[in-house]
């Protein structure tokens, strides 16, 4: 390859509009600057995409799910069965919270942990389930709350790439214990960095709120012991402005991967599950030959692409047991799933143009040797 593609698509490409640099100015000059009243508001408006679920704004998506396992006060000796095909931050919130993650196989199709590995992997330690809706792609929420149900389990659902989606019309982070969401810049909307715990628990909510904020809800007046792990006002803002243009941009998302569908031959297309909808936070496509080559055919041709994940968690070194192996797992569609994906630009800011250019170049590329 000479050099770059001068007219490169990018994998991702984080919206910062004026309509969001007016907001971080406004709450500068406005002197409430964290916990405040943009902060309230997010919250607020946040409830509209979850079905009214009580809504914990916190300072990340990693900090979401470990307050949310603190909160239901997991863990040493505590097992969370978790899918190994995901951000390693799915992981590490258990073993933040000193409980031992569980790690199940996933569905070939969804991405998603497959409901069956996740009865057989309920043990006594057993305490909760956490899905991830990977890509954007809701997990088989009916079936992993029958398990729950039947075992008394708390779930806790990453909807970290899946805001918006929904099964059999209800959203994510509205079916288990408790949702987490992250804001970070790459996500289908951001808020810089930031996160939301979604709950229909008051009293989860309010253990939360306490958690987030050093345990106190009175000030000095500390309740229990806490972390910092709260919004800043400049972020809630932010949010609250990607939070009004997310449904335009959830559709732009799908129409651009409806056509990447109708287009892509040349490699395994995502396929979608009956009753999902599934909001393309990645359109991650399967590549049956040479995906290194075919990774750098995308490259030459001036397509953005990337691998999500190419390193299951059960492989990454803080997972490995003592003498540096994998453990006992059995995670064959993850492994094969870790080797063959790669994920194609679907992100809002794509024209006309750009969506021809990468479904050729997908066609083109999936023959690469
Ligand atoms: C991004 C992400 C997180 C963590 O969110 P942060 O805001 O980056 O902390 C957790 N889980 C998944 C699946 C993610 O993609």
């Amino acid at each position: 390859m000479v050099g770059p593609h001068p007219e490169f698509i990018p994998p991702a490409r984080p919206i910062i509009g004026e309509a969001e640099i007016e907001a971080a100015v406004r709450v500068l000059r406005s002197g409430r600057v964290v916990q405040g009243p943009e902060v309230a508001a997010f919250e607020e408006e946040f409830g509209d995409l979850v079905a009214g679920r009580h809504c914990v704004a916190v300072n990340s998506g990693t900090s979401a799910l470990q307050l949310t396992l603190m909160a239901l006060g997991f863990g040493p000796g505590d097992e969370v069965i978790v899918p190994s095909f995901s951000f390693a931050a799915s992981a590490n919130a258990v073993r933040l919270v000193g409980a031992e993650p569980v790690f199940v196989d996933i569905e070939p199709g969804s991405f998603c942990v497959d409901p069956q590995a996740v009865a057989a992997a309920v043990t006594p330690r057993t305490v909760a389930i956490m899905p991830v809706h990977l890509y954007g792609h809701p997990a088989a929420m009916d079936q992993i709350m029958a398990i729950a149900e039947r075992h008394g389990l708390a779930v806790v659902e990453d909807a970290a790439q899946a805001h918006g989606a929904t099964l059999n019309g209800t959203p994510v982070g509205a079916f288990g214990t408790a949702g987490c969401f992250s804001f970070y810049p790459t996500k289908n909307m951001h808020a810089l960095e930031g996160g939301m715990v979604t709950t229909a628990d008051a009293e989860l909510a309010r253990t939360l709120r306490l958690l987030r904020n050093q345990g106190m809800e009175q000030r000095y007046a500390n309740e229990i012991v806490g972390a910092n792990m709260r919004m800043t006002d400049v972020a809630a803002a932010i949010g609250r402005v990607q939070l009004t243009q997310l449904a335009e941009w959830t559709e732009q998302r799908r129409s651009n991967a409806k056509f990447l569908d109708s287009k892509i031959t040349g490699m395994v297309t995502p396929p979608v599950a009956d009753a999902a909808k599934h909001v393309y936070h990645q359109y991650t496509v399967r590549v049956q030959g040479n995906r290194d080559a075919a990774m750098a055919r995308l490259t030459e041709l001036g397509i953005g692409n990337a691998v999500y994940y190419p390193t299951p968690i059960h492989r990454l070194k803080p997972y490995l047991d003592a003498d540096g192996k994998p453990g006992p797992w059995d995670l064959p569609e993850t492994e094969r799933a870790a080797a063959e994906v790669v994920s194609l630009p679907v992100h809002p800011s794509l024209s006309p143009a750009d969506l021809e250019r990468i479904a050729e170049g997908a066609n083109l590329a999936g023959g690469a040797r």
